[in-house]
């Protein structure tokens, strides 16, 4: 399956934001962005005027960056939010947080997205009791989520919880760490996911 491959941290620093693609290292000081908040590169640190459309574009990559999506499948996202009835930013957003890699993500049991999307394909959750190994499964309200009883013994899931004891969990979960299980009570909305990106921009973009 494709996926990116330039070095994440890079993503963080072209788009001039936190793009939280590391698990704990993103928190810490070492953070490469905390010291380098300009783009990579010979001239990276002159500043650019962005046109309307440059601006729409990179809150695009911004998000496509974030939840580890690739343009097509982006694009896919867009075009059936865009169909439904009601606000196309908010539905776009509860698609890709219904996505099952960031559910797990949200609910703790991964330190990264991308964690998360290489343990859910390596068969590590159950979704209502049936092994899922789709990334972008779309996880619904109610559905149970679990680390698999064989998996649950991982010394990586031992990392893991030590660090999501830690997290305070998103409103729209409910998580039991020590029984490795997670409710997903619905997907949030714009105003609760609190993204660091303007979703109407890349509506805007992807409208034309
Ligand atoms: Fe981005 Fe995390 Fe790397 Fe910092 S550590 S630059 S937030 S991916």
């Amino acid at each position: 399956m494709a996926r990116y491959t330039e070095a994440v941290c890079k993503l963080c620093r072209r788009e001039g934001k936190k793009l939280f693609l590391k698990g704990d290292k993103c928190y810490s000081e070492k953070c490469p962005f905390v010291r380098r908040s300009y783009a990579p590169g010979m001239h990276g640190q002159r500043r650019v005027k962005l046109t309307r459309y440059g601006v729409q574009l990179r809150e695009k990559q911004t998000m496509k960056r974030m939840y580890g999506v690739l343009e097509r499948q982006f694009r896919n996202y867009f075009e059936r939010a865009s169909k439904q009835r009601g606000v196309t930013a908010e539905i776009l957003v509860k698609m890709v947080e219904s996505r099952l890699d960031n559910v797990v993500y949200r609910m703790g049991f991964a330190l990264s997205r991308a964690q998360a999307r290489q343990l859910v394909r390596h068969g590590h959750f159950n979704v209502n009791g049936r092994k899922v190994s789709i990334p972008s499964y779309q996880v619904k309200p109610d559905d149970i989520i679990e680390v698999r009883e064989n998996k649950r013994n991982s010394p990586i899931f031992k990392e893991i919880l030590e660090v999501a004891k830690e997290r305070q969990m998103p409103s729209w979960v409910e998580v039991d760490l020590d029984k490795f299980s997670g409710r997903f009570d619905h997907a949030p909305t714009l105003e609760e996911a609190a993204l660091p990106i303007n979703i109407r921009h890349v509506v805007e973009l992807y409208s034309k």
